[in-house]
């Protein structure tokens, strides 16, 4: 018997059908990740966190729900105020939603035509394949996209699943409507945890969760050095890993990182030669284990210098003040904070073009590849005034519609090293 099987046993795990998806993982992440030349030794922790991330983070949010009596709390996007659920002495975590699992059962639930994250949010409950999932106490949603916010429904019939509804535009109303929102899960929060939300502890889960965010600031910083000192493929992880583990733990550990980092550059040394093409990912959010396009690109001779998503730039990019006395003044630096985010799901959402812009700008971009879930209409909608202003501003960049079968890795393939030769 392994070392985790009776917690997993107990939290009705599919034993086999999780065994299968944990071999096919550990080849996965052997391939794409430790393959690679002179990885940094601060690597090791993030190559940890993901072996065991089934296991020992699994084994530490059970130990915290039983012997502290904490609540996990279970999200699918950057619209949930995380400092709410710190400061309620909650555990917030990222949902696995990066690969296909339970596709049949799911398609008997909701369309076949739903990009492929939706059903994988649901296909994990479904198939019991998420240990994740299954130490939730509570799961919450957001009304961004039509697909994700009816599907919510479908896995509220399987799970405690909360509703925060974003609204589609930042007008002045707009705020008010997502102040009221934040405060309803505010509430909601404290009445599962029997936790009163102070002044003081929501200032510490703020400066928790901002530290969180310089430190990849920090990193994103030094990534743009020439030779590039990191891949983008290690850079991803480190933004998946974000949602997974303990906030504290992961900033030290991002920041132990920058120092070798910057060490790394001090010397002149990078994982690729100077002159590499540089691209930068911009779009839909890679969830866990959701390395396809990443792994590809790399392979097709370019480096990854920034994603613009939001395991990326968009979940770090502005910081909650943290100058707020009361809570209502916290309160409306979070209200502020959030309703930044560019998602496509907003209308207008002209920031975000500005943002890409900025963004190529800054990391030196030789190129953008626009990533696209097949049937997510918000972003497929964008690439077009996206492609638009790329073109006025004479950055190639090119769409990519993909999901997360590996049928059409060759095509993708051929296709990326004729970009990769074009922006040389
Ligand atoms: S892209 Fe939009 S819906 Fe998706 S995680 Fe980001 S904010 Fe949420
Ligand atoms: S990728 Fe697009 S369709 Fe899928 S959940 Fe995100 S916004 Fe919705």
């Amino acid at each position: 018997m392994g070392k985790y099987d009776e917690m997993w046993e107990k939290l009705n795990i599919d034993m086999p059908a999780h065994e299968g998806l944990m071999a096919v993982l550990g080849k996965f992440y052997g391939d794409i990740y430790l393959s690679q030349q002179g990885r940094l030794q601060g690597m090791e922790y993030l190559d940890l966190v993901l072996s065991e991330i089934h296991g020992l983070r699994v084994r530490e949010l059970q130990e915290a729900k039983q012997k502290e009596g904490r609540k996990v709390i279970g999200t699918f996007c950057v619209f949930v105020p995380e400092e709410l659920t710190i400061a309620a002495n909650a555990i917030q975590v990222g949902l696995c939603s990066g690969a296909d699992a339970g596709k049949e059962e799911v398609e008997k639930l909701i369309p076949r035509n739903t990009c492929a994250l939706i059903k994988s949010l649901v296909g994990f409950k479904l198939a019991h394949l998420c240990p994740f999932t299954e130490s939730c106490d509570l799961i919450v949603g957001e009304t961004t996209c039509d697909g994700k916010k009816k599907a919510y429904e479908t896995l509220g019939e399987f799970a405690p699943v909360y509703v925060m509804e974003v609204p589609q535009c930042t007008s002045e109303d707009d705020k008010v409507l997502w102040k009221a929102e934040i405060i309803r899960y505010k509430e909601k929060i404290e009445e599962m945890t029997g936790n009163t939300i102070t002044a003081e502890s929501l200032k510490k889960a703020i400066v928790i969760v901002n530290n969180k965010r310089k430190a990849i600031q920090r990193l994103n910083k030094l990534r743009v050095a020439e030779p590039v000192p990191i891949s983008g493929r290690d850079a991803l992880l480190i933004n998946q890993m974000g949602f997974y583990d303990d906030p504290e733990r992961f900033t030290a550990q991002v920041n132990l990182l920058c120092d070798q980092l910057e060490e790394k550059i001090a010397k002149g040394e990078g994982v690729a030669p100077k002159g590499t093409p540089r691209l930068l990912m911009s779009g839909c959010p890679m969830a866990v284990p959701n390395w396809k396009l990443p792994y590809v690109t790399e392979s097709a001779g370019a480096i990854i210098v920034g994603e613009e998503s939001c395991v990326g730039t968009r979940n770090i990019r502005d910081l909650v003040d943290e100058n707020g006395k009361t809570v209502d003044d916290m309160i409306n630096a979070l209200t502020d904070r959030y309703l930044k985010i560019d998602c496509a799901c907003f209308t207008p959402n002209t920031e975000r073009v500005d943002n890409i812009l900025d963004l190529a700008k800054a990391t030196k971009a030789d190129g953008v590849l626009q990533y696209t879930l097949m049937f997510c209409q918000p972003y497929a909608q964008e690439n077009f005034r996206v492609e638009k202003s790329l073109r006025q501003e004479e950055i190639p960049s090119m769409i990519v519609e993909t999901d997360y079968g590996m049928e059409d890795v060759e095509q993708l393939k051929t296709r990326i090293e004729a970009f990769v030769e074009m922006v040389k």
